[in-house]
């Protein structure tokens, strides 16, 4: 059992980052602390313990973060998703609305192979936009997506419903 509590205050609230109202949730402090940062690792692995997983994928940069010591701790390899102009290879491409303008992510043609079953880890989830977009790469591969895997989920945002019918999961939840 994860003591949730110890993960919950080592995440600073930092207002008004990056813009005027938004209350940032900063897991820095999380990061640096060792014991921490395995708790964190585990509690994002634990619902997938056990089952077969071939794949973790992840968008730059927070997501990187815990992407690969779940990758090792699951016995699956790892697939980046990255800003548009980063990858060297022929790559998929998805675009998505922000508030103001819109945002492109990218993953490799053959990043994940058809069939394979992945699990998509990132520190946060908020509106669901920077998630959703990752399943839509990997729906272009045929991946069987297993969860999304979060370390915190803002749950008045919505971010559940929009990734439905994926199954989320969410270390620690903020109302
Ligand atoms: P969404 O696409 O779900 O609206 O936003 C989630 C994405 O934005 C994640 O990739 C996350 O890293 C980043 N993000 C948005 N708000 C925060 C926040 O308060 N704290 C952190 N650490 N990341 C955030």
């Amino acid at each position: 059992q994860t003591d949730t509590k110890n993960l919950r205050r080592l995440v600073r609230d930092i207002p008004d980052y990056p813009k005027p109202g938004i209350l940032f949730r900063d897991i820095t402090p999380m990061l640096v602390d060792p014991e921490a940062l395995h708790q964190a690792t585990d509690a994002l692995a634990a619902p997938f313990l056990g089952q077969k997983i071939d794949i973790i994928a992840a968008a730059e940069a927070r997501g990187f973060i815990f992407a690969a010591p779940l990758a090792m701790k699951l016995g699956a390899g790892f697939v980046p998703i990255r800003k548009p102009g980063k990858l060297p290879f022929d790559f998929h491409s998805f675009a998505y609305e922000l508030e103001y303008g819109t945002d492109e992510l990218q993953m490799h043609v053959d990043g994940v192979k058809p069939g394979q079953r992945v699990v998509i880890v990132d520190d946060l989830l908020a509106t669901g936009g920077t998630m959703e977009a990752c399943c839509r790469l990997l729906e272009k591969c045929d991946a069987e997506i297993v969860g999304c895997s979060f370390l915190i989920h803002l749950v008045p945002l919505g971010g559940e419903e929009r990734l439905s019918p994926h199954k989320v999961h969410s270390v620690l939840q903020y109302e």
